[in-house]
């Protein structure tokens, strides 16, 4: 495939495409007239497909110049293929064993091709389902310690670390897509907006004039938009989450940017919360899910602490970089100020991560990406009643971010919105 022009795949095409290129081949076997093809994208962006050959299977994953969900009218660039490539070489590196395998990229026809994940499925899917994975909240908060510690100038070497903000500075349009349909369209009546109606209308209008949300989203887009901190996800969601019972992968890392530590934390922790309020729509009678609830508020809280444990833990043994260097602090036998700083660094994570999270649960109801914990729930009624106490909750954190001291008060909190 050495066309210097950008064809989408098909089914019909991938094995012609693809036949000579050992680093599939290798993988599944040479004889691509007996590969077998299917496209499973469910994602709102892109072309999936598995191949599967004699020998085994590989994902197939191919950008389009545009959005997939909206069609050729939305134009979106190929490049973002390129920062899911490097997003995931470099995830790799932080915490190994937690992405896929890349096999091989190709930036011209913006196709990934990488280990195919079985008998995994999306963490949404499972949650929905009503199953408890053990290991979700340990795992993902391992995650977003290690990938946002080691991403920054607390430990990489700052010549490093602003060629790499300099590279995925560049990742305008999904940035852009963030910025609006985040922290901006929720907020008002744009033309992409949907939201539960006429269930939600007084509740959705209430939020739209309330001066304190709207100030507090465009605070958080700020810090979006201007700490260039980490190398986040950038979509770190429960549908970019793959499980088994024994392990958790993440995939999906094309709008990785130069952004707050928190940010990923946070969108990952509303989905959790998300999770919890949409538990009531799928229950077969009242109660049911009870144990599914107890479970949710668990992994959040094991996914928060490990986080912080772990950060801090990376913070004790690999602060090499430019910040708090310990020839201020440990080498002048004055470990106290290295945890002093510390604590200072993980409550302003702690206050901004639960801002992101207030306004992901707001743009997944009142936005254009809805999620299946919600969309699932066929009844509106009962779609209506999960969804207004999520975005109370989201209310609630985005503008008390700097008031809430525990999750054991946000338990509380949620507890009484039932
Ligand atoms: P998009 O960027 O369009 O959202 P994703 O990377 O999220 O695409 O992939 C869409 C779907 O394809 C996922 O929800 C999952 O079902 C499947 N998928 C993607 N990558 C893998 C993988 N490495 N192994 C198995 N399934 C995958
Ligand atoms: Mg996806
Ligand atoms: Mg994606
Ligand atoms: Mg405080």
């Amino acid at each position: 495939m050495d066309s210097q022009v950008f064809e989408a795949l098909s089914a019909e095409t991938l094995p012609v495409r693809l036949g000579g290129n050992a680093a599939v081949t290798n993988r599944i076997g040479e004889d691509s007239h007996r590969w077998t093809i299917s496209e499973v994208g469910d994602g709102n962006l892109n072309l999936v497909f598995i191949v599967t050959g004699e020998k085994g299977a590989v994902i197939v994953k191919q950008a389009l110049p545009y959005v997939r969900l909206v069609g050729e009218s939305w134009p979106l660039p190929l490049k973002r293929s390129f920062f899911e490539y490097h997003a995931l070489t470099r995830q790799a590196q932080r915490d190994p064993g937690m992405v896929p395998e890349v096999f091989f990229f190709d930036e011209t026809q913006a196709i990934i091709v990488m280990e195919f994940l079985t008998p995994h499925v999306i963490l949404r899917r499972a949650l929905i389902d009503g199953r408890t994975l053990p290991r979700v909240g340990r795992n993902l908060g391992l995650f977003v310690a290690r990938t946002l510690f080691r991403g920054s100038d607390l430990s990489m070497v700052t010549r490093e670390k602003k060629a790499d903000v300099a590279l995925f500075c560049d990742n305008v349009e999904l940035c852009d897509i963030t910025e609006n349909l985040v922290f901006s369209d929720p907020y008002i009546e744009a033309t992409l907006n949907r939201h539960t109606t006429p269930q939600l209308d007084p509740l959705v209008a209430e939020l739209r004039s309330d001066r304190d949300l709207k100030v507090e989203a465009q605070r958080l887009k700020h810090i979006f938009s201007a700490k260039a901190e980490t190398l986040c996800h950038g979509d770190l969601h429960t549908g970019s989450v793959m499980v088994t019972e024994d392990e958790t992968r993440v995939i999906d890392p094309e709008f990785a940017f130069y952004g707050p530590i928190s940010f990923d934390v946070g969108m990952l922790i509303a989905n959790f919360w998300m999770s919890y309020f949409s538990q009531a729509g799928h229950e077969t009678r009242p109660g049911a899910r009870d144990d599914m609830r107890l479970y949710l508020l668990e992994t959040i809280e094991t996914l928060w602490d490990t986080f912080r444990s772990e950060f801090a833990n990376l913070w004790r043994t690999e602060r090499r970089g430019i910040l708090y260097q310990a020839s201020l602090f440990e080498d002048r036998r004055d470990p106290l100020a290295a945890e002093q700083a510390l604590n200072i660094v993980i409550d302003e994570i702690w206050s901004e991560m639960l801002g992101f999270a207030g306004i992901e649960i707001h743009r997944r109801i009142l936005g254009l990406a809805h999620n299946a914990d919600f969309e699932t729930i066929a009844d509106p009624e009962r779609r209506a009643s999960c969804e207004s106490k999520a975005l109370k909750l989201g209310r609630h954190l985005a503008v008390n971010r700097q008031r809430i001291h525990s999750l054991r008060d946000i338990r509380a909190t949620v507890e009484r919105l039932e």
